[in-house]
């Protein structure tokens, strides 16, 4: 098998006969030895109906249904488990994204590539989306070190088979698959200017809240990559430091005293010391940080809940 197409959709009932037919011939022309694997996300229109109904005509396909609306991070993880092709190549459902890219992208990892992200040059989109993308784009290629891609998100993209079954894509991370794979040491990491189309039925599946998420997203991978393994080094170091901090405020505060009653001198009672307060707040920071940090371990070395997904079907 050359080449799996997997694509993640939710109500895309209108797109999917126009983009299976496209997709055959590309592969046909191309001579490529395929199968598409459709991932229903939930979809709450007859975009099931429609897979079934495509099946007939396209043996090809291999269809998933969720039982509910599990997101696109979900969708794609189950199509990268299923994917047998030795090039595996993600699109979008709605038609923004061209089948007619597959050959080149295909040929880029056959060239040794371990990944190859679209790169939608010219968008189709309003600039209520373009200009956010564009920031978290910046802040994503600062924070990974991913310094050669401008599209991060970019639907369209092809990866060697072993990238897809050594990563694991959970929660909202498909916006970040560059960087999951990085960390998982695929660093052939490339770009390839890709044609994008405004979306030709239906509209965005994604709101306004899929800025929030997604910058959500970018603190918590930044998080995760510094200290993933090992969040008490992060809030447990600042803990031991306030702490200290509180800690030698009090022993300061003790020799005072011990000074003052040893030359005789008159000495402020402890809670008339500003530094006093300070020394408190510092040592209950500092403790509440070390616990902070010991359940972010514990929290760490359970999290088994990020593929609760449930299947309610497969074709
Ligand atoms: N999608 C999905 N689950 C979701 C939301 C979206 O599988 O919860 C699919 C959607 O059907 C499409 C792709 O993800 O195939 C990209 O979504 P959309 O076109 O709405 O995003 P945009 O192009 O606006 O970024
Ligand atoms: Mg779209």
């Amino acid at each position: 098998m050359d080449i799996s197409v997997v694509i993640p959709l939710f109500n895309e009932e209108e797109s999917l006969p126009e983009l299976t037919d496209w997709i055959r011939r590309v592969m046909l022309e191309n001579g490529f030895e395929y199968e598409i694997i459709l991932v229903d996300d939930g979809s709450s229109d007859s975009s099931w109906r429609v897979i079934q109904g495509l099946k007939e005509s396209h043996p090809e396909i291999i269809a998933v249904k969720f039982r509910r609306n599990y997101g696109k991070s979900a969708a794609l993880n189950v199509g990268f488990n299923a994917a047998e092709g030795d090039v595996v190549i993600t699109m979008d459902a709605d038609l923004q994204d061209s089948p007619d890219e597959i050959p080149a992208l295909y040929a880029a990892i056959r060239n040794g590539a371990d990944l190859v992200s679209g790169w939608k040059a010219k968008r189709y989109d309003p600039l209520t989306k373009t200009i956010p993308t564009k920031l978290f784009n910046a802040a994503t290629r600062k924070m990974s070190g991913i310094h050669n891609l401008h599209d991060f998100n970019c639907g369209l993209k092809a990866y060697r088979k072993d990238v897809v079954k050594s990563i694991e894509v959970y929660g909202e991370m498909h916006r970040y698959i560059p960087v999951l794979a990085k960390w998982a040491g695929f660093t052939k990491i490339q770009e390839q200017v890709v044609k994008h189309y405004p979306r030709k039925y239906g509209t965005t599946k994604f709101g306004a809240g899929r800025f929030v998420k997604g910058f959500l997203d970018l603190v918590s991978i930044f998080f995760v990559g510094k200290f993933g393994k090992r969040p008490m080094h992060f809030f447990g170091a600042i803990g031991v430091i306030s702490f200290l901090i509180g800690f030698f405020i009090t022993l300061y505060l003790i020799f005072d005293k011990l000074m003052s009653i040893a030359h005789g001198t008159a000495y402020r009672n402890v809670t008339e010391q500003p530094l006093f307060y300070l020394s408190l707040v510092a040592i209950l920071i500092g403790t509440q940080l070390f616990l902070t940090g010991f359940i972010a371990e514990l929290v760490s070395r359970n999290s088994t809940d990020r593929n609760k997904y449930h299947i309610e079907e497969v074709i």
